[in-house]
């Protein structure tokens, strides 16, 4: 069966450490806890997304890398994640390899786009892409594969640094690689609301990315932060959290973003 519609959203950021993973595991628990058939891709080497939705490293039997190197398909590669209605195709740290792999192939920033639009792909209605903190090949192929580019931005001093670098990084893909690569979102993670600076720091992303910016900001929480060493989303840890709470609302806003690109 095919899904009515099929969204791939990639979540980027070529920082380090500004949520991208968190925001992978938790948007995607989210989007299945109402019902969403959801897969995640995890594209960074370092696994992280993989470990926390609970797949042990030993049994990674496939993952990424073969999407990447050898040309399987998502249905020989999706692995099923301790969350009902979410899958993952699992990274491992052959990943590190594949730029130097791949290098000579002519369609090998088109790689993730070939599997993940295929009709096998179909029976999911959204694929979250986890990117690593780069924009190398990995987050390339994300980029070319998506219909949209969720950006994690951490409220601190220097979140405005590298966003430029990355809008244009989107916009240059728009003009090669994926002509239709919308902006989902930009999504402020880690606030602290007693902190001045963050506040300071949310208005400052605002006045230069207006609607862009959604109206969710993800707490700094420590149930989040727990969640993954238990193997987790921290849905499924402390659904109560305000950092879980926060998600849901963060899917509703992306959801309703998709329903008014449709109707538009
Ligand atoms: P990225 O994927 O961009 O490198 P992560 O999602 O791995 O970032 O987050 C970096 C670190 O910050 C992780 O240890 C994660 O658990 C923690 N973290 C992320 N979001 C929150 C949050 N809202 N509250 C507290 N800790 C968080
Ligand atoms: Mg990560």
């Amino acid at each position: 069966m095919r899904a009515a519609s099929n969204r791939i959203i990639t979540i980027a950021n070529q920082k380090g450490g500004v949520g991208k993973t968190t925001t992978a595991i938790n948007l995607a628990t989210a989007l299945a806890a109402i019902g969403e058939e959801v897969l995640i891709v995890d594209l960074d080497p370092q696994g992280n997304a993989s470990t926390g939705l609970g797949v042990d490293r030993r049994d990674r039997a496939s993952s990424t890398y073969d999407i990447l190197t050898n040309g399987a398909s998502v249905s020989e590669t999706a692995m099923q994640t301790v969350v009902p209605h979410l899958s993952i195709i699992p990274s491992t740290m052959d990943l590190l390899g594949v730029e130097l792999e791949i290098a000579g192939e002519k369609d090998r920033i088109y790689r993730l786009k070939n599997a993940v639009q295929a009709d096998d792909a179909r029976r999911y209605s959204y694929i979250l892409v986890d990117c690593p903190p780069s924009l190398n090949l990995l987050t390339m192929n994300a980029m070319a594969a998506a219909h949209s580019i969720l950006v994690p931005l951490q409220c601190e001093f220097f979140a405005l640094e590298g966003l430029s670098q990355l809008l244009e990084t989107v916009s240059r893909v728009r003009d090669t690689l994926n002509s239709g690569l919308d902006i989902q979102g930009i999504v402020m993670t880690m606030y602290d609301a007693r902190n001045n600076l963050a506040q300071q720091v949310v208005e400052d992303v605002r006045s230069h990315l207006g609607e862009k910016v959604y109206r969710t900001l993800i707490p700094r929480n420590v149930r989040v932060s727990e969640a993954p060493s238990y193997g987790k989303p921290a849905i499924l840890y402390d659904l109560k959290c305000a950092g879980s709470q926060a998600y849901l609302q963060l899917a509703s806003e992306v959801i309703q973003r998709e329903r008014s690109r449709k109707a538009a």
